[in-house]
């Protein structure tokens, strides 16, 4: 059996708007009557969200879909997402301790006429068939359904090892039965190695992994893309923002000069640059869908305004989103654990420890960085302080001065005074 170590939650505190750094509203929604419900278009303008195919399953879904950040007092938002044709939702056992499917499940309670509208994707953080099928019957009971679209081994980083031919004649067996409909995994780390891999399984439906306009333009990543394509894999891509990970950068309070350059850019054009970090995503055709944690109506309408938007981005707002990811870069891990963590012998999970910083400093979210951070063997966590990450410094791609983090990380906020 896999871990459970970072799987176990989501992010409660995204309740408030700017913490995801979504944006404001500059395109609003057009309203919509109950007649036009059906429709996609009135009057020529696009209004609800439009649908993309999910790889080669056959399934279309919405091109935003809603991720799982909303508990059972959120029920106005699961309706108006509806309303809007956000009908890709995503969620996974531990999101909100499993609160988030209960809010689905509340709101497929209320209104059992539209749970077959919404492609509803959900995801255990196991590989263990016996602990995937107790998983899967926990998240269907939580969710008040008989069935998933899309059921995920969630956090997958070494798809090679995770993935087995017992999981594979599970899934099988699962689909056979109409339990679920498609199988696959997410990954936010070694994400590139993942997708190739599960490219190459031959039985992979779906994967959902960390993509953004700092990753989309790597080489590893491009082909990463195009293997999931030609073998038919729907995608959908995560942490779309790619919120700073290191602690030089904030998103929060402190917006740094190039962040402030880039927005008055992008408001000139009349969108924000949030929503143009969107936007350069759906560019990608090969991407099915964006899912993004909306925790409330103002994310939500400024989300589904992007997508609707078919402006597509200019080459210089390209160029613009390229320069401050470049300018950046050094604050954004971009999960290619591999990399660094050979070069110190494996010995600490650099990878992870950004994964917590980046709760800590983007998402505000302290306490759950911390109960990451309690979950990695005593052993590992007092390797932190003592080991020389020079190596690891050389090989990063994003050229992170990973001893420096890590030691801002850990003295600042883990274990003050403790770094040798
Ligand atoms: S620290 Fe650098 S090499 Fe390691 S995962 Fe992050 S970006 Fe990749």
């Amino acid at each position: 059996m896999r871990k459970m170590d970072m799987r176990k939650s989501r992010r409660s505190f995204l309740k408030t708007a700017g913490m995801i750094g979504t944006g404001a509203l500059l395109a609003g929604i057009p309203g919509r009557s109950e007649a036009s419900e059906k429709k996609n278009m009135e009057g020529g303008i696009e209004t609800r969200i439009p649908a993309r195919p999910f790889g080669k399953t056959g399934v279309s879904v919405s091109m935003l879909s809603l991720g799982g950040v909303l508990d059972v007092s959120d029920q106005i938002v699961f309706r108006q997402a509806v309303n809007m044709g956000i009908t890709y939702w995503d969620t996974a056992e531990g999101y909100q301790w499993g609160n988030n499917e209960k809010a689905i499940g509340k709101y497929f309670e209320r209104f059992p006429e539209d749970r077959e509208k919404i492609f509803l994707a959900t995801k255990s953080g196991t590989s263990n068939p016996t602990m995937l099928m107790e998983n899967l019957n926990q998240s269907l009971e939580r969710m008040k359904t008989s069935y998933v679209d899309l059921f995920m081994i969630h956090h997958v980083s070494d798809a090679k090892e995770e993935l087995t031919g017992e999981v594979r004649l599970w899934a099988e067996k699962m689909k056979a039965n109409g339990t679920i409909r498609l199988f696959g995994f997410s990954t936010h780390k070694n994400m590139e190695t993942c997708m190739i891999e599960g490219a190459q399984l031959g039985w992979i439906d779906g994967i959902m992994m960390s993509y953004n306009y700092r990753l989309m333009g790597q080489d590893r990543m491009k082909k990463a893309v195009e293997q999931c394509e030609k073998a038919g894999i729907g995608l959908t891509a995560m942490k779309t923002q790619a919120a700073f990970t290191a602690g030089f950068y904030s998103t929060i309070g402190s917006e740094s000069d190039e962040a402030l350059r880039m927005t008055d850019r992008f408001m000139k054009k009349g969108y924000t640059a949030e929503q143009a970090k969107l936007k350069a995503v759906w560019e990608n055709k090969a991407i099915a869908s964006i899912c993004s944690a909306m925790p409330n109506m103002t994310i939500l309408q400024a989300n589904a305004a992007a997508a609707l938007n078919q402006n597509e981005l200019s080459l210089s707002d390209k160029h613009i989103l390229n320069v401050y990811a470049q300018q950046t870069s050094s604050g954004y891990c971009a999960g290619c654990a591999r990399i660094c963590e050979s070069a110190i012998g494996f010995s600490v999970p650099i990878s992870d420890l950004f994964r917590h910083a980046m709760y800590k400093n983007s998402y505000g979210d302290r306490e759950r960085a911390m109960s990451w951070f309690q979950l990695l063997p005593e052993e590992t966590r007092s390797r932190i302080p003592r080991t020389d990450y020079s190596k690891a410094e050389m090989v990063c791609p994003q050229k992170i001065e990973i001893g420096k983090v890590i030691r801002k990380e850990y003295e600042a906020f883990i274990r003050p005074g403790e770094f040798v």
